[in-house]
């Protein structure tokens, strides 16, 4: 991972992906998703083109929608796409539960090794939130590849789960038969890239601190691990603060004392779980805005799903996905569009006139506005 920059990272993947051979375009994989995805793609893209920058927008289908038509909730050409383009915005899809239907997140992070998770905490002003008149601003790096997420499971009663049951004994070690058993696999090379890539990111952005989140009075092994190669990789990086919380603290603390927090870095199950507590400091799910990157490519998303029950209604709020997106223009270093995109939003927002139901004091509130109206009048201030 390269400079990474604020409100997204920036430093993964820059070079010639992304730029379009012989302009100064920028051409980028388009991913409407499903559910409210579509709109608030469609939202987000109309105000990424009035910011100026140019966008060849190369755009491909992937989710429930595909699935239905095609077989496959993740076509072959979207991959490829995003594998030529190197950079990607994305809406939202729909994992129905309990059908054989594999996640498209899942696959795009193995697919192209998306490995770090990049979740930018920020309480803009205007939004409502028990955290209001506190400095919540933190950036989340969660690693993406492994931990409790590498999908190694054994269930209750397979022949799988009773061999590993056998050898465990074998080991000395006890699990009672009637159990299911998922791996939780922490490795050196995992943790060493996102602890870089966390401490790059801190360094490319002016941020002063890194904490690292682990169990590893308990886990000693693979949170140990994690803690160990994290204080390995500190050292190089003298100029920025390292420290540790045990994660069940660092809960505590993100509450209490927010502002202590500046770039934190996460295995997998701890980092998802933060990110739905950081989501909630600073106004819910429509405001967090997020990025998956890896060597070959980075995909910028928001954090919230498909939220079906809102699809087509013109309802939900873009704003996450707009961040991401601004996210995406640091990471193309189109800083100028990127602070006037946001500087545009966190007005509008403060404002609190011309926002959706979400961001209103009550969700039936008749003066808010749908998804489109407020891309028009994210353009419009852009333009003011
Ligand atoms: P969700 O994030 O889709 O929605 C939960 C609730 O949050 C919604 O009902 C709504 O009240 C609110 N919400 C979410 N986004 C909003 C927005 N932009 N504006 C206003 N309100 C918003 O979570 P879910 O209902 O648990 O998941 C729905 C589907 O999305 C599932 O199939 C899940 O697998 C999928 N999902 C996809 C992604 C992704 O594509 N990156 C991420 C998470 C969940």
């Amino acid at each position: 991972m390269s400079a990474v920059t604020d409100a997204a990272e920036g430093a993964a993947c820059r070079g010639p992906k992304g730029y379009s051979i012989g302009s100064m375009s920028h051409k980028v994989t388009f991913i409407p998703g499903d559910g409210i995805g579509p709109e608030i793609a469609e939202a987000t893209k109309r105000v990424l083109d009035a910011t100026g920058v140019g966008f060849e927008w190369d755009e491909h289908p992937a989710g429930i929608d595909v699935y239905e038509a095609e077989g496959t909730p993740f076509p072959e050409r979207t991959l490829e796409s995003i594998k030529a383009n190197g950079v990607g915005i994305k809406g939202p899809t729909t994992t129905p539960v309990g059908s054989g239907f594999r996640s498209v997140n899942v696959l795009l992070r193995k697919e192209l090794d998306l490995y770090a998770c990049i979740r930018p905490i920020k309480l803009f002003e205007g939004v409502r939130s028990h955290f209001v008149g506190q400095d919540v601003d933190y950036v989340i790096f969660r690693e993406n590849t492994e931990d409790l997420y590498a999908g190694i499971e054994y269930e209750e009663g397979s022949e799988e789960a009773r061999k590993l049951i056998d050898l465990v004994g074998e080991l000395g070690s006890t699990i009672r038969p009637d159990s299911g058993i998922s791996i939780k696999p922490i490795s050196v090379f995992g943790t060493d890239r996102i602890v870089r890539a966390a401490f790059e990111y801190a360094r490319a952005n002016g941020r002063k601190k890194v904490t690292a989140a682990h169990k590893a009075n308990i886990m000693k092994f693979s949170d140990g691990l994690f803690l160990r190669v994290a204080e390995e990789v500190a050292k190089d990086f003298p100029d920025i603060e390292f420290e540790d919380r045990i994660i069940d603290n660092l809960c505590n603390q993100l509450v209490s004392r927010p502002e202590e927090y500046d770039v934190i870095v996460l295995p997998n199950l701890y980092g998802d779980i933060v990110s739905d507590l950081g989501a909630g400091q600073i106004g819910g799910l429509g405001m967090a805005p997020g990025a998956n990157i890896g060597t070959a490519a980075a995909m910028f998303e928001a954090t919230h799903g498909s939220a079906p029950k809102y699809a087509g209604k013109n309802m939900a709020n873009p704003t996450a996905l707009m961040l991401s997106g601004v996210m995406m223009l640091r990471h193309l270093n189109e800083h100028e569009a990127a602070d006037k995109m946001e500087g545009a939003i966190a007005r509008l927002i403060a404002a609190g006139e011309k926002v959706t139901y979400d961001l209103k004091p009550t969700r039936d509130d008749p003066t808010a506005i749908g998804t489109s109206e407020f891309a028009d009048a994210v353009i419009e201030e852009m333009n003011s």
